[in-house]
């Protein structure tokens, strides 16, 4: 074997390894590898991980996590991970088969860990056919078998649980990384204050809209812990997931709330199919109050490029249609 050939092996490997985007633990001064499930989580990842990291979204931009089929390179990026932070609650039901096929040794955050979560109404199960447990929810009648659990995974849409996310992330960083334990530390006290600031004026935007008023309509059903923080009742005719349509009943029965209730709005998704919705605007003549996004952040150019932004931007354009 030449030196040469060694020579030109070596860089190969350099190159393949630049090329995937993936630094080698070995080399000096590199950053540590993360993978978040989805966009929100990826943004999380980097506000505490800043300079010491490098974050790889399985589920993208404007993407739904509910229905997501994993890319074979998702196996390579989990593989290569030091660490994965999900969200749980059964959000990411695609992802046991892959951290397995992926053969993953990293550390895993599950984000949503000690919050205070809310369980899945029986009759939302029986109705929409979605959150099927054993235990819980009996909805074997559909014709294939969803893996969803009995709490609402949604759990970002409220800035009190994503301060717990940011200190399970804060907590796995640490744990991956002790050497820089107090960039990450300070990382998440500033990041902690900026979300007690968006907590404020979400709280302020919605002071002065009598409850009453505060009723909307949206797809899917991804505002629950939204609603229980700031007093917005929200209504869906699509369940807590999007792996199955509305029913002609389900839409009906929307109909008939919106008339009853006056509801002032009804919301589009970024990450839904979003006819239904259009239906019920042109029954009711409740009009399209805006985009909503709920379950993944928007592109750069858009209003929701970051976890804070999209807070900022579904509150001002809730509390702008009811007013
Ligand atoms: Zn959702």
């Amino acid at each position: 074997m030449s030196t040469k050939y060694l020579w030109d092996k070596k860089n190969i490997v350099a190159a393949v390894v630049l090329g995937l985007g993936i630094s080698s633990s070995a080399m000096a001064d590199t950053k540590i590898p993360v993978v978040a499930s989805f966009s929100i989580l990826g943004d999380l990842v980097s506000q505490v991980g800043g300079e010491h990291v490098t974050v790889k979204d399985l589920v993208g931009i404007n993407g739904d996590v509910h229905t997501y089929s994993p890319a074979p390179m998702d196996a390579v990026a989990v593989k290569d991970a030091r660490l994965v932070v999900i969200n749980g609650l059964g959000l990411e039901g695609w992802l046991p088969r892959l951290m397995e096929s992926a053969h993953f040794k990293g550390v895993e955050v599950v984000a949503s860990n000690g919050i205070n979560k809310l369980t899945l109404a029986k009759e939302q199960c029986d109705h929409h056919h979605h959150p099927v447990t054993e235990e819980k929810c009996d909805c074997d009648h559909h014709n294939h078998h969803h893996h969803h659990g009995v709490y609402d995974p949604h759990a970002w849409n409220s800035v009190t649980n994503v301060k717990t996310y940011v200190k399970n992330i804060e907590a796995g960083l640490v744990k991956v990384d002790p050497a820089n334990a107090s960039d990450y530390q300070h990382n998440a006290q500033v990041y902690l204050q900026k979300l007690d600031k968006l907590q404020l004026d979400i709280q302020q935007q919605f002071a002065n809209i009598p409850a009453s008023q505060r009723v909307i309509i949206t797809s899917h059903d991804a505002f629950q812990y939204f609603s229980r923080d700031y007093d917005v009742t929200f209504l869906a005719p699509q369940g807590t997931s999007t792996d199955a349509e509305a029913s002609a009943a389900d839409v009906a029965n929307i109909i008939n709330q919106v008339r009853d209730d006056h509801v002032r709005a009804v919301f589009i998704e970024n990450i839904t199919d979003n006819r239904m919705v259009e239906q019920i605007s042109q029954e009711t003549g409740a009009k399209i109050g805006g985009k909503l996004y709920s379950d993944a952040l928007s592109g750069p150019n858009e209003p929701a490029s970051s976890y804070i932004k999209l807070m900022e931007h579904n509150t001002a354009t809730i509390s702008n249609a009811l007013k």
